[in-house]
């Protein structure tokens, strides 16, 4: 598999983790050996899980000295900051994300709302965090968006429940606009995702006037979602407004078939990751070919996607720093794709979740399962720390 071109290097290990100490190499060393074994990671999750809700004394300090540590930027705002400042020394942006899930009162979902618009005030004082990313499912029930897509009829209160989930939206998109802040609107599993579509392009018809303020993200593991990139384009520009779109692969694949199977009707995720591939990168090639009238984010760890955007901006002669043209990896993994891409000059930022260790368990446990070796994550992350491990141990026995 390829690992560079003509205008990057995702090699180059010494690039990529320079902003490791060598106790810090070492430990997410050990961290991602342990997270090879997929019983442990399995127990590990269900544990801690267990512990932190129980309040089990020294399970969050476990969780918060090693996994959380890894992934997460703090556990507020102002703890993430020394992670941004990190990053921004080798000119990596970071995207704020809020990372409570399953919350479901209106009071808790009205916190969440509020806390969505720290983070875009937070931003907005900040030189490196262009981007806050939100969560539909965070700031309403998921029962009441899978009504609402089913097309159920709603009660009176469901209506009225519905209705304040459209002004939470919109209260975190005016904020964005106001502040000069973007927002990128997280897409969830294909059976509340009709709600979320209609509720992002409503957002970006309202606030993508002069500049790309709302970003709608597309699965491409989905079958429908290439064409319907299209026809997101075309409605923007009749409608007078500008696209943005944030391509990701999907990452409720095993869910989605599983429901899939369970309810009789065909499985909306393509049934090879060869296609997926195919429509990540048919939607790359779009996405650049239309960077005047839309703006996009390929939010990936895969190489060969990254590799591709890199070629095409490259080969069209655009400026890699163009702002309508970015690449976007998680919190402490893909370190060779995002610092590298950040060395040569491209747009590039990392998802920073924050939030308290119980409430970012759920988030944790995805990590850690999709670093498995099953996953097939493991290889990659691993096999790059013990290249830079070796690197540094040969440069100093020289
Ligand atoms: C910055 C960032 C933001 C993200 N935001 C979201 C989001 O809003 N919503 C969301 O759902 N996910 C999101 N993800 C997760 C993303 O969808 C992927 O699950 C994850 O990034 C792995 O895909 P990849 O492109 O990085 O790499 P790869 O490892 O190349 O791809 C793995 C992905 O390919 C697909 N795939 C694997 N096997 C098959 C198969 N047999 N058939 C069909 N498809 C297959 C799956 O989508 C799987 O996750 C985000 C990821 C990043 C980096």
């Amino acid at each position: 598999m390829n690992n560079r071109n003509e205008f990057v290097d995702f090699s180059d290990t010494e690039t990529a983790f320079a902003s490791k100490s060598d106790k810090e190499l070492r430990k997410s060393l050990w961290l991602f050996r342990v997270m090879n074994n997929g019983t442990l990671v399995d127990v590990a999750t269900w544990l801690a899980r267990w512990a932190v809700r129980w309040h089990i004394p020294f399970t969050k300090t476990m969780v918060k000295a090693t996994i959380f540590d890894q992934f997460v930027g703090g556990e507020t705002l102002p703890d993430s900051q020394s992670a941004i400042e990190k990053l921004w020394k080798s000119r990596i942006l970071s995207v704020l994300d809020y990372g409570a899930e399953g919350k479901s009162t209106e009071k808790d979902l009205d916190a969440a709302c509020e806390q969505f618009v720290r983070s875009v005030l937070f931003a907005a004082a900040s030189e490196s965090v262009p981007v806050v990313s939100i969560k539909v499912s965070a700031l309403a029930q998921n029962e009441l968006l899978e009504k609402v897509q089913a097309e159920k009829a709603l009660t009176p209160d469901e209506n009225a429940r519905f209705n304040r989930v459209k002004e939470r939206v919109n209260r975190i998109c005016r904020e964005a606009f106001q502040q000069s802040i973007k927002i990128f609107i997280d897409a969830e599993e294909s059976w509340i995702q009709e709600p979320i579509d209609r509720m992002a392009e409503e957002m970006m018809e309202r606030y993508n006037k002069d500049s790309v303020v709302v970003y709608q993200t597309l699965q491409m593991y989905r079958k429908d979602r290439y064409p319907y990139l299209l026809n997101l384009f075309e409605e923007a520009r009749n409608r007078g407004y500008m696209l943005g779109a944030k391509l990701v692969r999907g990452a409720y694949m095993e869910k989605e078939r599983e429901r899939a199977e369970e309810f009789g009707y065909a499985s909306p995720i393509h049934d090879t990751k060869a296609e997926t591939d195919a429509d990540f990168d048919k939607g790359i090639l779009f996405c650049v070919d239309h960077f005047e009238e839309m703006a996009s984010c390929a939010a990936t760890h895969n190489m060969q996607s990254c590799l591709y955007q890199a070629e095409l901006i490259g080969k069209r002669n655009l400026p890699r720093n163009h702002p309508h043209l970015n690449f976007c990896q998680l919190y402490g993994m893909s370190d060779h794709i995002t610092f590298n891409l950040a060395a040569n000059g491209y747009n590039v930022a990392k998802y920073v979740v924050y939030g308290k260790v119980e409430e970012v368990v759920p988030y944790l446990s995805r990590r850690a399962e999709e670093n498995t070796a099953t996953k097939g994550e493991f290889g990659r992350e691993y096999s790059l720390l013990l290249t830079e491990f070796n690197r540094r141990k040969n440069h100093l026995s020289v």
